[in-house]
């Protein structure tokens, strides 16, 4: 039977770079599968059905929550978001290690049923970089930016439940980091 693959956690501020660095960890890393959520929001641009999230509606999503499908869900800025429970048990069983990127709120509510996932906090450098990023990114709206900003304050406290802080000042960097972390992860004794 395969050893069970690890379940790692990242988080971040919306615009901290949590996707970017994802993005690139997936290319190096054949080892790493990411877990795709469900969400109420709408696709954006180029997204499609089951590669960046299961999109379904709100009635679609409370029979998920019903059927108790979800490890964890939350509200985030106004949508619904949850990781499904097939998707995280299918990679782990066949011995994969599998990201979850989701806000803080869902990392810490994944941690309480699952003590062994490796929470990953992604800081920006400062809240001036973090929202230069976000106006950079050109997806929000000015309101939606400055609700974005002001809800940063208070996920940036959690990064001290979480188990390790990367900060996002170079990508490559960063990368190179979280690349430790998975390494050191993965030579880990575990006792079970
Ligand atoms: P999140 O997924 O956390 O909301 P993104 O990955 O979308 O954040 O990153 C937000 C924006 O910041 C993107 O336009 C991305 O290209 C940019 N970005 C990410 N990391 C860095 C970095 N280290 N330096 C400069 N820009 C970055
Ligand atoms: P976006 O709409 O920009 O893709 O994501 C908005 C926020 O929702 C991001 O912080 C993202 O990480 C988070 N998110 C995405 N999927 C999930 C999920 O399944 N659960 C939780 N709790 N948050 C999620």
């Amino acid at each position: 039977m395969p050893k069970r693959g690890l379940l790692i956690v990242i988080s971040s501020p919306s615009g901290g770079g949590k996707t970017t660095i994802c993005e690139r960890l997936l290319r190096h890393d054949r080892l790493l599968s990411q877990s795709i959520s469900m969400t109420t929001r709408s696709p954006r641009g180029r997204e499609r059905y089951g590669r960046e999230y299961y999109f379904i509606d709100k009635a679609g999503f409370q029979k998920s929550i019903r059927a108790q499908q979800f490890l964890e869900w939350a509200q985030v800025h106004g949508h619904y978001y949850g990781t499904l429970k097939a998707e995280v048990e299918k990679q782990q069983r066949a011995g994969r290690d599998i990201v979850l990127v989701i806000d803080v709120q869902g990392g810490l509510a994944v941690k309480r049923f699952n003590p062994e996932a490796i929470l990953i906090f992604i800081k920006p450098p400062s809240f001036k970089a973090l929202e230069a990023r976000l106006r950079g990114r050109g997806t929000d709206e000015r309101p939606t930016i400055s609700g974005r900003l002001r809800h940063a304050r208070l996920e940036m406290a959690q990064a001290l439940n979480y188990d390790y802080v990367v900060i996002n000042r170079q990508l490559p960097e960063a990368v190179r980091q979280i690349e430790a972390v998975l390494t050191a992860e993965r030579l880990k004794v575990r006792k079970r």
